[in-house]
């Protein structure tokens, strides 16, 4: 069983896939993981995020203990993540790591759940269950707010607002694998729904759709 997940940034994606891979006894990638590694990679190795050979070199050398890297939640590793990310060169170089994941899960599970913005569109496009998980931007920006002031970070709300405005923007307009939800995905709005109300939502969801 492979259930894909797709969405922008704070819709909820990462807490129903979870919850949903729990549930199901499936293995969980999170592959916005694996682009903020490499955009990390890339800012340390020479400081531009944009430069085309570094990213794609980087990206043919991710090892999967490249994603447990402490610094990869940051705001930082998200702007890089999604400039990297906009690479042909990189998400085709990443690209068979994730279907590995798919096909293969690690530990012998039955499954997988993977969520990020092409998964059930070009990852995983014979995926089982395809979820497309949003969230009006404003309600996202507000979710984002308090996350990084409950870690003790401090954070502007206007700015937090503007960034994921500039990512949603980004990641939508690229020519290459951009955030769009596939045609047979079930469209999610979790703006109104706490995360029992979503994780009810699509479990209902994969009742009436897988048999
Ligand atoms: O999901 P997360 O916010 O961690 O993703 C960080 C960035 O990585 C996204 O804004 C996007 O640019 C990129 N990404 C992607 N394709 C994926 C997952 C993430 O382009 N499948």
């Amino acid at each position: 069983m492979i259930i894909a997940i797709d969405g922008p940034a704070a819709a909820g994606k990462g807490t129903l896939a979870r919850r949903l891979a729990k549930h199901f006894g499936l293995a969980y990638l999170d592959t916005g993981l694996i682009y903020r590694a490499v955009g990390m990679a890339v800012v340390r190795a020479d400081g531009d995020p944009n430069r085309p050979e570094t990213a794609e070199k980087a990206a043919r050398a991710l090892k999967p203990e490249d994603l447990e890297a402490q610094d990869l939640r940051s705001d930082a590793a998200a702007d890089a993540a999604s400039r990297v990310s906009a690479i042909p060169g990189v998400r085709q170089a990443l690209l068979a790591f994730q279907r590995k994941f798919a096909k293969n899960p690690p530990k012998g599970a039955k499954g997988a759940v993977l969520d990020g913005r092409d998964i059930g569109t070009v990852v995983c496009p014979d995926a089982d269950i395809k979820l497309f998980v949003t969230a009006r931007v404003e309600v996202r920006a507000e979710r984002r707010f308090k996350e990084l002031r409950e870690r003790g970070l401090e954070a502007i709300h206007g700015r937090v607002l503007a960034d994921m405005k500039e990512r949603d923007a980004r990641d939508s307009a690229r020519p290459v694998s951009p955030l769009e939800p596939a045609k047979d995905a079930y469209q999610l709005d979790t703006s109104e729904l706490d995360a029992d109300q979503a994780f009810a939502a699509a479990l209902g969801f994969i009742a009436a759709n897988h048999g």
